[in-house]
């Protein structure tokens, strides 16, 4: 068995961590420069200063006792910790968000600023095609990426998959990332907003700088409004109504940027939590098969490795 997995999230690394444990080998395939997919830290250099901000998955809630498990040990190596702020439950990569995923890909065959734009079936084989050329020699194929994606690269092989991606929509989301030279007189998280439905003092969580970097999420509603507005536009216009939402004095950043998510949050469809076609060789795993969750992206992996190792075995 030859596998090849695309996508270097969450999903997609709790299947290969799987299946590599299983003792099969897998190479992984993802378009990111780097760990994190929606789970990101973006670090920018501002004058003397390094920023980051977690502009994606802003906290985790760990229940399952397999991903309790695997949380534990993220715990354990310090990279995880608590922030009460979000909730009694709430947990956060340290120093970034992308940290626990950034550890799952150690010591994985991981092929970063790859992008699959094709798939085809050639002899029994999958062959990849992406921008830069053909990687083949392949029985198996695992998919982890969002729905909107996924659904373009299985619907020549297998209709049944394509019409459970295409019948999954995701919200969303303009994501506004800003750093103060003064505190802002609020609290370190804010759920109450209208346009704004989450604000956050990304630098007050644990194994931060320290620096006044938020995170400001538009609602999905706010989001569709102003979809094609430009970052720069997004950015001056959500930080002016974040400010007016919690009167706060309109203040100005040391550093602003806005960046789109157009899946942030799927909707998810009821059905399995991962999907095996065992003839064909070929899998879908991702949040959207589960709930719109950094725990439930895990699962759904783990569920899809459990499969194809049941049928090697
Ligand atoms: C703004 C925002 C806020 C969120 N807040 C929370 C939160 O507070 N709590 C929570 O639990 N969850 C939150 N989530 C959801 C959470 O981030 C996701 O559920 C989880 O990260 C999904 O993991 P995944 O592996 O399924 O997908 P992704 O993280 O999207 O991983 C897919 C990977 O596939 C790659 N890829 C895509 N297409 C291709 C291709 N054609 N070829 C190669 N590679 C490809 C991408 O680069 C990416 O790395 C949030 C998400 C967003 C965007």
């Amino acid at each position: 068995m030859t596998l090849a997995i695309i996508g270097a999230g969450m999903a997609g690394l709790s299947c290969a961590r799987a299946l590599k444990q299983a003792g099969l080998s897998v190479d992984i395939f993802d378009k990111g420069r780097g760990p994190g997919g929606r789970m990101s830290t973006r670090r920018v250099q501002v004058e003397a200063r390094e920023l980051r901000f977690d502009h994606g998955a802003q906290y985790f809630t760990a229940r399952d006792e397999r991903f309790r498990a695997e949380v534990a040990r993220w715990r354990d190596a310090g990279r995880v910790a608590p922030w009460p702020a979000a909730g009694a439950e709430a947990l956060v990569g340290v120093p970034g968000m992308n940290e626990p995923v950034r550890a799952m890909a150690e010591g994985l065959d991981v092929q970063w600023a790859t992008r699959i734009e094709r798939l085809e079936r050639r002899a029994g084989e999958w062959v990849l095609h992406g921008a830069e050329g053909a990687h083949s020699g392949y029985t198996h194929v695992a998919i982890a990426v969002p729905a909107e994606q996924a659904g373009p690269l299985v619907a020549p092989f297998s209709p049944n998959f394509a019409d459970r991606a295409e019948r999954t929509t995701s919200e969303p989301c303009w994501t506004v990332m800003a750093c103060f030279a003064q505190t802002l007189p609020l609290a370190d998280t804010i759920t109450t907003g209208d346009a704004v439905a989450w604000a956050a003092r990304d630098g007050a969580k644990p194994g931060r700088s320290g620096s006044e970097s938020w995170v400001l999420q538009a609602s999905p509603d706010w989001t569709r409004d102003h979809l094609d507005l430009r970052a720069e536009q997004v950015a001056e216009q959500l930080l002016a109504v974040f400010c007016a939402e919690n009167a706060v004095e309109p203040a100005r950043p040391i550093y602003l940027a806005a960046h789109r998510w157009l899946y942030a949050k799927a909707q998810p469809v009821a059905g399995e939590p991962a999907l095996w076609d065992a003839a064909l060789g070929l899998g879908l795993a991702g949040d959207w098969l589960l709930a719109p969750r950094v725990e439930s992206a895990w699962i759904s992996g783990r569920e899809l490795a459990d499969r194809v190792i049941a049928e090697s075995s």
